[in-house]
């Protein structure tokens, strides 16, 4: 990924001295107030001086800790290497910036994706399930319009669909994140350079209510709009690009790479972060590249603990290139985090002085398939022996009659858990698999736990121990130098 880096940024990191000093004073951005900080206090006596050309922003999309401690687990007992992540803590421990960060959007303790990515994206606390937007239905300019309008590259990259909550908390204005086909032709309208990830069935004018071409009014507008992984490695060197290789999400990953078709045809999270960091760096403004790992949050809805691990480690392999990137461009600033935490799995303790924890554990590297995959293929027709053969071929494990029984309950509808949300088919057969891993769940949606927060590179100096949801917009614009967005209209308070 060198073919357009020697354009001259080496020795463009000469302002990161005087921006170190200045971001000295960069801890009123936790305080109260911080909305306006900027103005007010002139942090950056030269707001054009951040030290950060670029920001590369990864998220791991409903990772709680013990996600992240299995991917780094799995890892090192299977390969026995660590993960990019870990080793980032490791060995570069004095580069890094770390801490926990409160989620909270304005109208709860437990946040939905759409107001995460939203805090991040417009500096203001919203409701839960919209984007961008004021309870009173104002919209709040967005992070990617600010870096678009500075100049700078703008990218989306995502395991999910590309209208999904995450990457639209960056870029899109809309009161609910369910209007997925609006999304999509909003985005046609705000000129960002690179989207990718699944949603065809938002583009395509056959699976679109309205049956409007939403890749026609792309191609109008200048894309190049690609399909599948052939077409995104095949594309022109200039252009804004979009790319969707799926109808709906993209694969899990242990599906994926499980499934040659889908290994030919669609491509990777780090494969798409590679070729969205090739294209932006071209920018000699800089850019802003936001990257997700969208299914780690579906697999721990799901109770999915081979959909979780392995679709964590993609993640981790996109955190690789990120920081490979860094290394040869080190006026880049790159934040490693998640949104929330998600249905809080661990792996317990088991055994005699705990050592089948180890092994028990360790049968999750024969996983040649998710529970999504295995539940497929059942139905409340299923028999006990279809169950078990269906669990055994994509997991290894052969489960008991027993077990086998409660499953066929529960994909029949009759299977009541004593804690309610644990009934449905998904839970009901990752706890079942808890009885053979020793990795377990406390339910099957969203978490109100502090997340991990790191950042590495210029501006990450503002990172503290403890950050607030809505300080990392002030982050971002302050450490890349973008001026904030002035609006006609601000009437809301500053939450
Ligand atoms: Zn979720």
């Amino acid at each position: 990924m060198s073919r357009r880096h020697s354009n001259g940024h080496a020795g463009r990191g000469v302002n990161r001295r005087n921006f170190l000093k200045a971001s000295a004073a960069s801890a009123f951005l936790f305080g109260a107030g911080a909305k306006t900080a900027h103005a007010e206090t002139g942090a950056l006596a030269n707001p054009s001086q951040g030290g950060a050309r670029n920001i590369i922003f990864l998220v791991s999309d409903g990772m709680s800790m013990g996600t992240l401690t299995a991917a780094e687990h799995m890892l090192q007992r299977k390969e026995g290497r660590e993960s990019h992540w870990g080793k980032l803590y490791r060995e570069r421990s004095g580069e890094v910036r770390r801490g926990v960060m409160d989620m909270a959007p304005l109208n709860s303790i437990v946040t939905d994706s759409a107001a995460a990515a939203s805090s991040w994206g417009c500096g203001h606390r919203i409701m839960n399930g919209a984007l961008n937007m004021s309870p009173d239905g104002e919209p709040y300019p967005t992070i990617l319009e600010h870096f678009r309008d500075a100049g700078k590259g703008t990218g989306l990259v995502t395991t999910t669909r590309i209208t999904h909550a995450t990457p639209s908390g960056f870029s899109i204005n809309m009161e609910s994140r369910g209007q997925e086909d609006e999304i999509a032709a909003q985005y046609a309208e705000r000129d960002y350079d690179l989207l990718m990830g699944g949603g065809n069935r938002h583009f395509d004018p056959d699976m679109r209510g309205d049956g409007e071409d939403i890749y026609a009014r792309f191609e109008a507008e200048g894309y190049h709009v690609v399909r599948n992984k052939e077409g995104m490695n095949n594309l022109p060197a200039d252009g804004k690009v979009l790319g969707i290789y799926d109808n709906s999400h993209l694969p899990y990953t242990l599906d994926h790479v499980n499934t040659p078709n889908l290994l030919e045809n669609v491509p990777t999270l780090a494969e798409m972060t590679e070729a969205a960091l090739e294209r932006l760096s071209g920018n000699g403004d800089g850019f802003l590249l936001q990257v997700e790992g969208g299914r780690v949050d579906h697999a721990a809805h799901s109770n999915d603990v081979g959909g979780l691990i392995y679709d964590q480690i993609a993640f981790d392999d996109a955190v690789g290139v990120a920081l490979a990137f860094q290394e040869e461009h080190p006026d880049t600033l790159v934040i490693i985090t998640t949104d929330h935490g998600n249905a809080n799995p661990g792996l317990n303790a088991a055994g005699s002085g705990y050592e089948r924890s180890n092994t028990d554990f360790d049968r999750i590297q024969n996983f040649t398939h998710t529970n999504n995959w295995i539940l497929g293929g059942l139905n409340s027709d299923s028999s006990v022996p279809d169950i078990i053969e269906r669990v055994e071929e994509a997991t290894a494990i052969e489960i008991n009659e027993t077990r086998a029984g409660i499953l066929q309950d529960a994909l029949r509808g009759d299977h009541d858990a004593v804690y309610g949300v644990m009934s449905g088919s998904s839970p009901t057969l990752g706890q079942i698999l808890a009885n053979y891993t020793s990795f377990n769940w406390i339910g099957t949606v969203h978490t109100a736990d502090y997340v991990e927060l790191c950042a590495t590179g210029p501006g990450s100096e503002a990172i503290g121990a403890f950050t607030r949801n809505t300080a990392l917009f002030d982050v971002m614009l302050e450490s890349a130098g973008v001026d904030r967005i002035q609006t006609a209209k601000r009437p809301y308070a500053m939450v």
